[in-house]
C-alpha cells in the first residue's frame, strides 16, 4: 500500500493541522482546496485514502464523493468524510454519496492517526469510532 493520502478540504488549519499529523508518521499528504481538483489529483495519484471535507466550495463533498464512486479506477479506496460534529445527518449523507465513512471536525491530534489506520485496514464502515 501507498502512503499517499489525499486531503480534499478548503480550510487552511485543517489542511494544515491534517498534513502535519499524517506527514510526521510518514505518510504524504496531497492537498486540493476544491472537488473537481480533488478528483482530477484521485485519478493521478491513485492514493491510499481519501479524506473529504463535506462543505467545499463550488461542489459539495456529497457530490464529490459520488463522482469519485462513479470512477472504476478508484473503486477500493476509502473515502472518509470529515464532517462537523454538530451536523449529525451529515453522517448519513455522506455515506449514502458512497464515503466509506467519516471522521468528525474538530479533529483531535490525539485519536486522528488510529482513526485514519484503522480506515486504511478497512475498518467499520461506521467510521467515528473506527479507531
Ligand atoms: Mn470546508
Amino acid at each position: 500500500m501507498n502512503g499517499n493520502i489525499l486531503y480534499i478540504e478548503d480550510n487552511e488549519q485543517n489542511l494544515y493541522l491534517v498534513t502535519y499529523i499524517l506527514e510526521k508518521s510518514g505518510y504524504r499528504v496531497t492537498a486540493a482546496r476544491e472537488g473537481r481538483e480533488g478528483i482530477a489529483a484521485a485519478q493521478r495519484e491513485r492514493p491510499a485514502l481519501i479524506l473529504l471535507d463535506i462543505q467545499l466550495p463550488g461542489m459539495d463533498g456529497y457530490a464529490v464523493a459520488k463522482k469519485l464512486r462513479e470512477a472504476k479506477d478508484l473503486a477500493g479506496i476509502p473515502i472518509v468524510a470529515v464532517t462537523s460534529y454538530a451536523m449529525v445527518g451529515d453522517r448519513d449523507r455522506a455515506l449514502e454519496a458512497g464515503c466509506t465513512g467519516y471522521i468528525e471536525k474538530p479533529i483531535n491530534p490525539e485519536t486522528f492517526l488510529a482513526q485514519i489506520e484503522g480506515h486504511l485496514s478497512g475498518g467499520d464502515r461506521k467510521g467515528g469510532a473506527a479507531a
